[in-house]
């Protein structure tokens, strides 16, 4: 199942996207449940099948179970919304947490000039970053070097403590996409990373959340990153040096992970700081990440005079 949040006016609602339609999963089930003869269905559908994609999740395999029998429901009687009618945002919109490896591809590693790491580089964004696939990448005057990063995600769907290796892939929810928007200058004047990672808008996310049944394997995906049609990296989750059944494993010996969150699993080489001659985002730039069996986030850059103001205008 593809599962996307869209937004009518200020409302923003779980859905299932197939094709160009949107069925909303929560509406969709209750109207099942009205056919079924069933009293309480608005409680029920709350409850099994919530419109919030991070409650969804938390409602684990039956939820999505009970949500897969709502799409069918929908399909067949053609309750569906149009995607052209409606905006498209990321997926989860409040993580619990957005954890990020750095340095995990090999190529990528090596144009850094770093080393094989023994352990994973790790660090964080905040829910300032996520952008959907429709908005534009805010470049603010305080960097002069914004610059992408292509990266396969994946969301955690049941809370994990010290899981290992093996079952790891069972508190995996799915897979979506992530652009790790950098500001190389404020990434590199200090020794932690993270002013240059937590720019407003600086995480595009998206299209939508692929649940990990349609992606047995997460580890042989083409990953590719496009600046106006100009090919700029390409690699496989192949080549993670830290996989996903790995970092669920090392993450969770660290802190417990909760259905929602999203760790960003590293970016291939490519980025434009490690470039001769260096190049960055320039306002109207159209930056495009295909991975396999997700689909394509595409974003324009779009310069602002100031950091841009957090929540609604
Ligand atoms: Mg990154």
């Amino acid at each position: 199942m593809k599962i996307v949040n869209y937004r009518v006016g200020d409302t923003v609602r779980a859905g299932c996207i197939v094709d160009e339609k949107i069925v909303d999963l929560n509406k969709a089930y209750v109207q099942l449940l009205q056919s079924q003869g069933h009293l309480r269905d608005e409680k029920l559908a709350d409850a099994l099948v919530p419109s919030n994609t991070i409650e969804l999740l938390e409602g684990g395999e039956k939820s999505l179970e009970e949500a897969y029998k709502a799409v069918e429901f929908a399909l067949a009687n053609d309750i569906v919304v149009n995607r052209s009618d409606v905006k498209i945002e990321a997926p989860v919109l409040k993580p619990n947490k957005i954890i990020c490896v750095g340095h995990n591809y090999r190529e990528h590693i090596l144009e850094m000039k770093r080393e094989l790491p023994k352990f994973p580089v790790v660090f964080a964004k905040f829910n300032n970053t996520i952008i959907g696939p429709e908005d534009d990448i805010p470049l603010p005057s305080i960097t002069e070097q914004l610059d992408y990063e292509a990266e396969f995600a994946f969301v955690i769907g049941k809370r994990a403590r010290n899981v290992s290796k093996e079952e790891a892939l069972d508190y995996v929810a799915g897979y979506t996409i992530v652009n790790d928007v950098t500001a190389r200058d404020l990434q590199r004047r200090t020794l932690q990373w993270l002013q240059g990672k937590t720019l407003d808008g600086s995480a595009p996310m998206g299209p939508w959340l692929v649940t990990k049944d349609e992606i047995p394997n997460p580890h042989e995906l083409e990953i590719v990153l496009t600046v106006n049609g100009e090919e700029r990296q390409r690699s496989n989750t192949k080549n993670l040096v830290f996989n996903v059944n790995y970092l669920v494993e090392f993450l969770s010996s660290i802190m417990t992970l909760e259905p929602g969150d999203v760790v960003c699993t590293g970016t291939p080489g490519g980025v434009g700081v490690a470039r001769e001659p260096q190049v960055f985002l320039q306002d109207g730039d159209v930056v495009r990440i295909e991975v396999d069996k997700i689909g394509v986030l595409e974003n324009k850059v779009k310069a602002v005079s100031t950091v841009v103001k957090v929540g609604k205008e």
